[in-house]
């Protein structure tokens, strides 16, 4: 969604990065922010991006921060999952491989069926491999792209 404070998608994507320059986090890397064309009848747009980060925290307490800068954002709480949000931030990959708890998979268990998650992703970690499948982000985007071109 579009924000009153920081503005369009991408703006807010830009303004996200921001907040993650913030301890107890260290951005990294940040991938281009790829904004969508208009889809639908409302001209709904979205932007998305990728974003290596250093942490000591440990990923539970990392989502827990990552929540509340989307809360930061103005997003609230419940809702139905896929509603219009200002602001989605999800772990994607960790250093050390696989992590599973109750409210948090990672990696991500959608990343590989996703084209505006890898495109962003190969930008910043395009040599990591899946810890389940050991294939590569690269590998995994081409063969995504090769199911749905121009996805
Ligand atoms: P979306 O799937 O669109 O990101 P939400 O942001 O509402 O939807 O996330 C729904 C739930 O997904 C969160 O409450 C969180 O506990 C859970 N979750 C599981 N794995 C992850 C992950 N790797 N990153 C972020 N959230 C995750
Ligand atoms: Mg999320």
């Amino acid at each position: 969604m579009r924000h009153p404070v920081h503005g369009s998608p991408v703006q807010v994507v830009r303004a996200a990065f921001a907040a993650l320059e913030i301890a107890p986090v260290r951005l990294v890397q940040a991938a281009p922010i790829v904004a969508s064309r208009p889809i639908g009848p409302s001209q709904r747009t979205y932007a998305n991006s990728a974003a290596l980060i250093e942490t000591d925290l440990p990923p539970e307490a990392l989502l827990a921060h990552l929540q509340q800068i989307e809360r930061q954002f103005g997003r609230r709480g419940g809702g139905q999952r896929w509603r219009a949000r200002p602001l989605d931030l999800d772990i994607l990959l960790w250093s050390q491989g696989a992590f599973v708890a109750p409210g948090l998979v990672i990696p991500h268990p959608e990343l590989a069926k996703r084209s505006f998650v890898l495109g962003p992703l190969a930008c910043v970690a395009a040599d990591w491999r899946h810890p389940i499948t050991h294939l590569c982000i690269a590998h995994l985007k081409a063969r995504l792209d090769r199911k749905r071109p121009g996805a």
